[in-house]
């Protein structure tokens, strides 16, 4: 297949200043080369938004939703050309690849069937108070590398329904799904309205100070999003950051084990373990904690590592060399710190493949514990009793998710209710959608994505004050 190339600036695909090789990170041979943008081609997309903003918003929700609406359809007609383009840049298996497509789908539509009309506070013979919600004007979206068609798609939707016109920057490791959204943007969207531009992680500070960005939605590391509320200060942008998490599951000793461990193993290892919601560390009760290991265990060593395009793939490498680096640290951590189990070893071959990889008989205070690992390897912890786990759960400076398991649902509730993350699962974990508000607590986020909340977010509220 033909991969998208070019940066959408202004209503035109141009091919950038500068290039960027693409890596297969199942092979590492380079996939594609692609436009990359230089700071005048970054500039020129800014003004380029600038300029359409005013236009674009005066269309009224009305006209953008419809625009919206196509810009769905036609996204739908390349479905397949999205999942299989972003397996070769991600990594992810094809079959979750198509989930991303399919779902990206369901948030676009989703977020075109909103509205956030015009909030009445008074209206009577003495006056009125009416709260319009108006547009900020430029928007950047700026990407990680997980999730390279999900998450800016929903940036972007949401930035244009409400009137705002967008810049998206994906991560420089996986830019061709949102090159593949600039080329359906072209043809669907006044020009401006939505501009591409790649960048070699160069280009995010430019973006974050410039003066004629009025909001910066931000999904990455909590290093990033520091780095990007102090670079935009100087001009106080709006922020929403969607950062890093440590989603701990708290499994207590009523559980079904042989259940639990294959959902379990399935929320901490999908997309190997490269997703900010995944479990990323698990606390059992002692009276099953072993038989839980041994569930965890034997499932992660029955998973087919794999090139994500090969049909029976149920993990796919990691996506670039830095994080397989990190990955591979990590699993010193494991050997060091705890019992590896399952896994524990890199793949053969040129990809960056990590077996799924389960630790028993470590601690908190263990990097494994304490840190993200973004990766497919997974500590689990003996504690007592769940009060235990709560206050090692909530320790964490992340508060991104968490999950409680257990058929007490009285007792999960009250935990649940006690966790200090922006979404708690009980029996489950790593559900979410546009329907769901998605925030993070603590250090894993300022502000909300989807529903109304999230749309809101891309608004200035202006309140018209009048007496009779
Ligand atoms: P990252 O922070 O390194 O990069 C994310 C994006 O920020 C990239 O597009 C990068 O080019 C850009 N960037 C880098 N430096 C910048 C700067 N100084 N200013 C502005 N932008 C800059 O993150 P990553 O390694 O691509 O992604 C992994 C991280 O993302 C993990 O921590 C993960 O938990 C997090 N993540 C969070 C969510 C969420 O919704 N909370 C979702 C997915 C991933």
């Amino acid at each position: 297949m033909t991969y998208a190339s070019k940066l959408l600036i202004n209503g035109e695909l141009v091919d950038g200043d500068r290039s960027l090789d693409v890596v297969d990170p199942a092979t590492n041979g380079v996939l594609a080369t692609v436009a990359c943008a230089s700071e005048g081609q970054a500039e020129a997309a800014i003004q380029a938004a600038k300029a359409a903003q005013p236009a674009w918003e005066a269309l009224g929700w009305g006209k953008r939703k419809e625009l919206l609406l196509a810009f769905a359809d036609a996204y739908a007609a390349r479905l397949p050309e999205f999942a299989e383009a972003m397996t070769r840049e991600q990594g992810k298996p094809l079959h979750e690849a198509q989930g991303e497509a399919s779902y990206t789908e369901f948030f676009i539509r989703h977020f075109a069937g909103m509205t956030l009309p015009v909030e009445t506070i008074q209206d009577d013979e003495k006056g009125s108070i009416r709260v319009h919600r108006k547009a900020l004007g430029v928007v950047v979206g700026i990407s990680p590398w997980n999730f390279p068609l999900l998450v800016p798609a929903a940036k972007m939707a949401p930035a244009i329904l409400a009137g705002n016109t967008i810049v998206l920057k994906p991560a420089p490791t996986t830019p061709i799904c949102t090159l593949m959204l600039g080329e359906i943007a072209k043809d669907i969207f006044p020009a401006g309205v939505v501009n591409v531009i790649t960048d070699q992680n160069d280009l995010g500070s430019f973006f974050t100070s410039h003066p004629d960005i009025a909001k910066v939605t931000f999904t990455g590391s909590t290093a990033t999003g520091r780095k990007i509320m102090s670079s935009s200060a100087a001009t106080l942008k709006r922020l929403t950051l969607e950062l890093g998490g440590n989603d701990a599951a708290i499994i207590l000793k009523d559980v079904d084990v042989a259940e639990t461990a294959e959902k379990v193993y399935n929320a901490a290892f999908y997309n190997a373990g490269q997703a900010c919601l995944a479990i990323k560390r698990v606390y059992v009760e002692e009276q099953i904690y072993d038989d839980l290991c041994d569930a965890v265990a034997a499932r992660a060593r029955q998973a087919v590592i794999g090139n994500g395009m090969d049909e029976g793939t149920q993990v796919g490498p990691i996506q670039n060399k830095m994080q397989f680096e990190k990955a591979q640290h990590f699993l010193e951590v494991a050997q060091r710190d705890g019992k590896v189990i399952a896994g524990g070893t890199i793949g053969n071959g040129p990809g960056n493949f990590v077996h799924p990889t389960v630790v028993r008989d470590i601690e908190d205070g263990s990097e494994l514990v304490d840190q993200e690992q973004f990766s497919p390897i997974l500590p689990i912890v003996r504690i007592k009793d769940g009060e235990e786990a709560l206050t090692r759960a909530n320790r964490s400076p992340y508060g991104l998710g968490g999950s409680v398991w257990s058929k007490d649902l009285d007792r999960a509730r009250d935990l649940a209710s006690r966790m200090q993350s922006g979404t708690v699962w009980i029996n489950q974990h790593l559900n979410f959608g546009p329907h769901i508000p998605f925030a993070g607590a603590k250090q894993s986020g300022i502000g909300v994505e989807w529903t109304e909340h999230g749309l809101a977010e891309f608004t200035q509220l202006s309140v018209v004050n009048e007496v009779y």
